[in-house]
């Protein structure tokens, strides 16, 4: 690890950097840049270029942007999409297989401790070796999957016999599950690889869950990734909020690859 991974921010940077904050951010160090080397011209150059390299390396420099430049975007004219390589599919977050399933979770919870899916650990709930292992290995099955194989697994995963394709967004595919009346729901790859994964390790285990709450339990379930199923970078905190990405109200926090640049589980508002 040199001294610049240390400072390195992978949530704000690559696929993950918001152009705005960026912009923004270029313009604060220029003035700055211009009023250092009025006073001494040597300084405003140490300025624009140490400026620079921040704004690079992390994403921006004016400290606590991701925090204000939401707000401040609010009151622009002109709307930000953001960063999000998800910016054109409806609902800009991945859904889930589980779609409207109406599983109570505390009964999807009790059925997934009493198949052995889920150990409580003194206050703690951790996936149980055995199960953590069969997802493990479905999802490796997946990972390379063609987009044809992957809508397929996902058919096979998905309660209520949906129709199911995929699209190319951005240069990344999502899962698009059409069931009849039920409107539409678009997956990233990463969820449809954890989610199609998680339901077919549960079969694996013959944990007792009908397909319903087998796809309640897989977007559940999500919450215990700390790698992408997809590219096994490893998560990291992020937030809704997504600095412009005009999800401003109530922002939630995020597990995010930033080698994909999805989010893997939305946590409960804190
Ligand atoms: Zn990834």
């Amino acid at each position: 690890m040199t001294v610049l991974d240390g400072i390195r921010r992978p949530e704000y940077t690559g696929r993950n950097r918001c152009w705005p904050c960026t912009v923004v951010n270029a313009g604060i160090l220029g003035v700055a840049a211009v009023v250092a080397g009025v006073a001494w011209p040597p300084l405003g150059v140490a300025v624009a270029v140490v400026g620079t390299a921040a704004i690079w390396i992390r994403g921006y420099l004016v400290p606590y942007t991701p925090q204000f430049a939401p707000r401040l975007a609010e009151y622009l004219p002109v709307g930000f999409t953001g960063s999000s390589a998800a910016a054109s599919v409806p609902e800009g977050q991945s859904g889930s297989l589980s779609g409207t399933d109406p599983s109570d979770p505390e009964a999807v919870l009790e059925t997934l401790l009493e198949g052995g899916v889920l150990v409580a650990e003194g206050e703690d709930l951790l996936l149980s070796p055995a199960f953590e292992d069969a997802w493990r290995r479905e999802w490796d099955r997946l990972r390379d999957a063609t987009d044809e194989d992957l809508a397929a697994a996902v058919a096979g995963a998905a309660p209520g016999d949906p129709a199911v394709t995929t699209h190319e967004v951005d240069g990344g595919t999502w899962v698009r599950l059409a069931g009849e009346g039920e409107g539409e729901v678009f997956l990233s790859r990463p969820v449809a690889v954890a989610e199609a994964a998680a339901v077919r390790a549960l079969d694996a285990l013959d944990a007792g869950t009908d397909p319903g709450t087998s796809a309640t339990a897989a977007r559940a379930l999500r919450a215990f990734l700390d790698t992408c199923p997809v590219c096994e970078t490893a998560l990291v905190e992020s937030s809704t909020a997504d600095c412009c990405g005009g999800r401003t109200a109530n922002p939630r926090p995020v597990s995010l690859c930033p080698e994909c640049g999805h989010s893997l589980y939305t946590f409960p508002e804190t």
